[in-house]
């Protein structure tokens, strides 16, 4: 296969998580006689800082003409000033709304060789795999907003709106994924208080009924979804929602693994090149130490392989290699519990020795 994947490794840590990536791409694509071309486009305040913008026109030019685009992470204490023009997120909301990636998908599982790092119970953990799948360009992040005068001083409001096309697509890319994983979907919503979230309810179970009638389907309100996913989250598969309820859920479920470093992500649209990214930030306090974990990164690439080129097999050598590359010991500093650990580049080393081997 030829494919053209767009690398945007951005500020503090992201060009050194990027730069372990490219690596393993480029072992994939030797090992499997592929031809990935892997150019490299500014994004964030390293953009802000060389042209003003923190999407410039050419970044997002390449990555429209990509297959897929691989980012590492934006933003940094520099470019922290309230005052400035612009902020390094910008560019990251830009590119999403651009490249129109409604859905975003974060799996979160726990890793055996890793679970004394979780905050929770080995026995409560271990197990956990699910994937959710979040609602990202509506919303109350997309409604309506305002204050106006009040008799106390002010009022504000913010709009919680779906319409049925927006809830439809997002619940095709989760029923999709639920299909190729366990084949169990859990809709989120507070439909007992929320009309749209009534209409949530609504528009995924005839979606699911009609569309996808072999899949086990249940619906939770968000508030014992925040119970259950600490209680017993081996018990879920796919679970998609909306955006301020994704939000809040997955960054919850992002501490059941116990690191940040281990967590990717993906964000999707219905046509066009998909984003991949590790969850965490640009971690200013570790640039340039050689202490970043880059495997969030790695699984990043993985995700990419799977989702925007269908290569299942290769996301799979990738993620075995992982796993096999914690089982054997070797732990960057994040996910070494005080014990021995090596640096950023070793455990890139260690990867694509794995993947060629
Ligand atoms: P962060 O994720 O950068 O760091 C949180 C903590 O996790 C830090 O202690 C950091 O050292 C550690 N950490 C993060 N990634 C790690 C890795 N790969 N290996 C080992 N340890 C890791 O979050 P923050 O400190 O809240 O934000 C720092 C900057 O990143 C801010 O400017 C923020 O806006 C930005 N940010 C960007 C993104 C993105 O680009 N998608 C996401 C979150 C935060």
């Amino acid at each position: 296969m030829n494919a053209t994947i767009v690398l945007l490794p951005g500020d503090g840590i992201g060009p050194e998580v990027v730069k372990q990536a490219r690596r393993v791409l480029e072992a994939i694509a030797a090992r499997f006689g592929h031809k990935f071309e892997l150019p490299e486009y500014p994004i964030g305040g390293n953009a802000i800082d060389s042209c003003g913008n923190p999407l410039p026109d050419e970044t997002l030019e390449a990555c429209r003409n990509s297959h897929a685009v691989l980012l590492g992470a934006v933003g940094g204490p520099k470019w922290d000033d309230p005052s400035a023009k612009t902020r390094p997120e910008a560019g990251l909301l830009r590119i999403r709304r651009e490249l129109g990636l409604f859905a975003n998908l974060r799996p979160t599982k726990t890793w055996d060789e890793l679970l004394d790092a979780s905050p929770l119970r080995r026995e409560i953990v271990q197990g956990t795999d699910i994937l959710f799948v979040r609602e990202l360009t509506g919303g109350i992040y997309f409604g309506e907003s305002g204050r106006k005068p009040h008799a106390s001083g002010e009022e504000a409001w913010n709009v919680m709106i779906y319409s049925t096309g927006e809830i439809e697509r997002v619940v095709r890319v989760a029923a999709e994924a639920a299909r190729k994983r366990r084949g169990k979907l859990t809709s989120v919503d507070k439909a007992n208080v929320l009309e749209v979230s009534r209409l949530w309810r609504q528009v995924a179970e005839r979606v699911v009924k009609t569309e996808f009638p072999d899949l086990e389907y249940n619906v939770v309100l968000v508030d014992a979804m925040a119970m259950h996913l600490i209680s017993r989250p081996r018990d879920f598969d796919v679970v998609v929602t909306g955006n301020l309820f994704g939000d809040i859920l997955t960054d919850e479920a992002s501490m059941l693994p116990g690191s940040l470093g281990l967590l990717p992500s993906a964000s999707i649209g219905s046509t066009g090149p998909g984003l991949f990214e590790p969850i965490h930030g640009s971690a200013p306090d570790l640039v340039g130490k050689n202490l970043a974990n880059p495997l969030a990164t790695i699984l990043a690439a993985a995700m990419l392989l799977r989702q925007s080129l269908n290569l299942e097999t290769e996301a799979k050598a990738i993620e075995d290699t992982v796993s096999r590359v914690l089982k054997a010991g070797h732990r960057t500093k994040d996910i070494a519990g005080g014990g021995p650990s090596i640096g950023t580049t070793q455990m890139g080393d260690l990867v694509v020795a794995g993947l060629n081997s």
